[in-house]
């Protein structure tokens, strides 16, 4: 994904209807999240080697993303929530256990992503970042970024909008953004998006299908749910 700039196509809502099942990367199980934070699964170990991330190049891909998600939601939220929209702080990018400090957790998750509800912020572990970004593809940041802003969303919206399968929604939330920021010219999709999309999400599932509130789903009802929000838009998320 990018910045519009008129030279790249614009892919149709079924560009994200199209994304195809991955088997899943990951079979490490979610271990339970600290107090007050929404954490995903590490979608690789910590001690791989990672290949050569640029990271400025990812640094001005999470920017854009974060500009995109905020701008689409400060676009949308009021209208579909009826509430006035405030952004969440982005604590961005930490590495290892000095992040910010969440609901008296004193250190961050590694290798992980998170949104904060006591402090109301998004952070991500770079090297998470990196990992996906060198992996998979630039989709990856956008995705994750996306995803954990649809925490922020959930924690904005009256709690019986808000699912009790609150992974699988935050995944149809970052659809409905995703697919909602192109619709409205503030990214662009590029072609092999909807594959790091549908592997980005076979990486972060659980090997398990979801059956209570932490889960996160398998790689199937993340894919699922991602197609809901993009297809449907926020109104089939929430
Ligand atoms: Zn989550």
């Amino acid at each position: 994904m990018s910045l519009p700039d008129g030279t790249r196509r614009k892919r149709t809502v079924l560009g994200w209807l199209t994304i195809a099942m991955v088997a899943a990367a990951c079979g490490a199980p979610t271990s339970a999240p600290p107090e007050g934070a929404t954490t995903e699964t590490p979608p690789t170990s910590t001690d791989q080697t990672l290949p050569a991330v640029d990271r400025e190049a990812m640094k001005e891909d999470q920017d854009t993303a974060v500009k995109a998600v905020d701008s689409f939601w400060h676009r949308h939220f009021t209208q579909q929530s009826g509430q006035p929209y405030q952004s969440p702080r982005v604590a961005g990018a930490y590495i290892g256990t000095h992040g910010p400090p969440c609901g008296g957790e004193p250190e961050s998750v590694p290798f992980n992503a998170v949104y904060c509800r006591p402090g109301d912020f998004v952070a991500w572990d770079d090297d998470l970042m990196a990992a996906g970004y060198s992996q998979i593809g630039d989709a990856w940041v956008y995705l994750i970024i996306a995803h954990e802003w649809g925490h922020a969303i959930q924690a904005r919206l009256r709690s019986d909008r808000v699912s009790v399968a609150a992974e699988l929604q935050a995944d149809c939330l970052a659809g409905a953004t995703l697919q909602g920021a192109a619709d409205d010219g503030l990214i662009t999709i590029e072609p092999g998006d909807s594959e790091e999309i549908a592997k980005t999400l076979a990486a972060v599932a659980d090997d398990y299908p979801w059956t209570k509130e932490s889960d996160h789903g398998n790689a199937e009802q993340r894919t699922s749910a991602f197609n809901t929000g993009a297809e449907g838009g926020v109104g089939a998320c929430i």
